[in-house]
């Protein structure tokens, strides 16, 4: 089975999918580390963020993988090419970097290949932007996961704050979220946009218990 959950930045997709996935005995697949580690290494490399050739040559030749914290079935570690990137992948830099990346048909095309044969490996919950539209259009579960601006804002900066890596100053964080929403969504390639099938619900003034509660009901049903 696939859960799909898409949604904008800081909407609580991440923290929403490992609780989803540890309820479910499931496993978890953060898209949005993938496009940040092809950010992460093309910056690291010189490379024009830019020169889509370069940037899916990236995709296609540095292996990401995940790795677990010791005690803590989801992975939250991430790794290129055996490195670990899991911080350096979050900062403002990646932040301000990894929407132009990601709007590149190519890096998506290598992307999205991976996803797919990571997801029919077994019970995934994988969260992204194009999860339900895109990568696994036939998931059993599709969430389009949203909340208000500022909402997402606040979150993503006490997010920063517990990872201690990002940026933690609110107006910065509001701008660049509004930033990415607007590349994200207005791009050629798999815009971020809700499937038609998708549930949309909106996290603000909502519990993160009641949203996993809900979610893990309909991969129930
Ligand atoms: O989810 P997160 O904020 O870490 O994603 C970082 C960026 O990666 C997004 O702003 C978007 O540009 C890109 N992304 C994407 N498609 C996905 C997941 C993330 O384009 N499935």
């Amino acid at each position: 089975m696939i859960i799909a959950i898409d949604g904008p930045s800081g909407a609580g997709k991440s923290t929403v999918a490992k609780a989803v996935a540890k309820h479910l005995g499931f496993s978890c697949l953060d898209t949005g580390a993938m496009y940040r580690c092809i950010a992460l290494a093309a910056l690291e490399a010189g490379v024009e963020l830019s020169d889509e050739q370069r940037c899916a040559s990236i995709a296609r030749e540095k292996a990401i993988s995940f790795g677990h914290v010791e005690g803590d079935p989801v992975p939250k570690r991430v790794f290129i090419d055996g490195v670990e990137v899991t911080d350096d992948i979050r900062t403002a830099r990646i932040d301000r970097s990894v929407s132009i990346v990601s709007a590149h048909p190519l890096v998506r095309e290598a992307l999205v290949e991976q996803q797919r044969r990571l997801g029919h490996q077994g019970d995934f919950v994988i969260e992204g932007r194009d999860i339900g539209t895109v990568v696994f259009p036939k998931a059993e579960v599709k969430v389009f996961l949203t909340a208000s601006n500022e909402e997402r804002a606040r979150r993503r900066v006490l997010q920063n704050e517990q990872r201690g890596v990002g940026s933690v100053d609110f107006d910065e964080v509001l701008a660049d979220i509004v930033r990415r929403d607007e590349l994200d969504s207005s791009r050629e390639t798999a815009p971020l946009i809700a499937a038609e099938d998708a549930v949309r619900m909106d996290s603000t003034g909502r519990t993160i218990e009641d949203v996993i509660d809900d979610i893990c009901t309909r991969a129930r049903a």
